[in-house]
């Protein structure tokens, strides 16, 4: 807690008055973010910091691998469908991207196995991208494969997206639009998945 309660420090004393007109501003009139992000838990992939993003400008939402369920009103209790919900009905943004990444792990546990620890939630999560297994398995080797999982399982997401009927519906009418990326960790390159040629392509 004390690395934390440092870091805070820092913040209260160096972000926050450089910033604080801006949180005033955001505070009185609400946030409306023009971008939606859906990008991996990984403690390595932050949104904001590969955007050089303001606090405002980005809706996020980070789960396990960067995945979107197909959509599925039903009891259960869908956190990602949630917040895309907020994010293109209520809030309105004008363009969403799926960002996945290098060495995910979600990805890994979908091509290789789920950690024994992880049998609650995990597996059935991944099984969401369960066809980009198959996509992986085409490549011959390891790198190739787990890239190969991390740009199917984008594709997946947006796919899945496309489900949801509002979210097809704003597609179709211009007031969204959609857009798969993929981060390399070690490289700090960003590649953008390029509609005309579905392959991903630096931005
Ligand atoms: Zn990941």
């Amino acid at each position: 807690m004390n690395r934390l309660l440092d870091g805070y420090r820092r913040f209260r004393e160096e972000t926050w008055p450089a910033q604080r007109d801006r949180f005033m501003a955001l505070a009185e009139q609400g946030q409306r973010p023009e971008t939606m992000l859906i990008a991996c838990s990984d403690s390595r992939v932050d949104p904001q910091m590969i955007f050089s993003a303001a606090p405002g400008e980005l809706f996020v939402v980070r789960n396990v691998a960067n995945l979107v369920p197909p959509y599925m009103p039903d009891a259960n209790l869908h956190g990602t469908s949630a917040a895309v919900e907020f994010g293109v009905r209520v809030l309105q943004v004008r363009q969403l991207v799926v960002m996945g990444h290098a060495l995910c792990g979600g990805i890994r546990a979908l091509l290789e196995g789920v950690p024994p620890a992880a049998g609650d939630f995990v597996a059935g999560w991944i099984g969401i991208a369960e066809r980009a297994r198959a996509v992986a398995l085409r490549c011959d080797a390891p790198d190739a494969q787990q890239q190969a999982g991390e740009h199917e399982a984008v594709r997946i997401s947006l796919a899945n997206l496309m489900t949801f009927p509002w979210v097809a519906e704003a597609v179709a009418e211009g007031r969204l639009t959609l857009r798969g990326a993929h981060f390399g960790v070690a490289t700090g390159r960003l590649m953008l998945l390029d509609p005309a040629t579905d392959s991903f392509v630096p931005a």
